[in-house]
């Protein structure tokens, strides 16, 4: 494939169709809802941790192709994770996704989350890639519901 932004889209595509770790995750230690009122987007995020490692992540909720896809990534980008690695990954992608200047990113280093870097191009559809990342910090912070406005 030559063309980054065709495969971007791909990949997207893919994770709305087929969203990986979608449903109530069983058991799990943290919850949280997220809205997009711009968009409609209703996203629930379930995480179980193992001390301060995220042992899985799951979701469930109505929304674009964007966000779905958003949070399918998500919920295979963190696994693992713990602490300030953690919290690092979340703020570089909500960082990669908003920043003013255009964020230098390899996206080799970054995986199939260099799919949702995209969307910058698209200013109105940033929000309902965020949202599963900013449900997932309110969920690490028991802070129960967050909306993207
Ligand atoms: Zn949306």
């Amino acid at each position: 494939m030559d063309n980054l932004e065709d495969l971007y889209q791909e990949i997207i595509l893919s994770h709305n169709k087929r969203p990986r770790n979608e449903g109530v995750l069983d058991p799990h230690t943290e919850e949280a809802e997220g809205y997009n009122p711009l968009c409609g987007d209703r996203l629930q995020v379930y995480v179980r941790q193992n001390g301060p490692t995220v042992e899985a992540v799951q979701f469930t909720g109505e929304g674009c192709a964007i966000s779905r896809a958003s949070a399918s990534i998500m919920t295979e980008a963190i696994k693992g994770l713990s602490g300030a690695a953690l919290d690092a990954k979340i703020a570089e992608v909500i960082e990669m996704l908003t920043a003013k200047e255009e964020p230098v990113v390899d996206p080799f280093d970054l995986g199939e989350l260099a799919a949702l870097f995209g969307v910058r191009k698209f200013p109105a559809r940033v929000k309902c890639a965020t949202l599963s990342w900013h449900t997932l910090a309110a969920a690490l912070k028991k802070a129960g519901k967050v909306s993207t406005e």
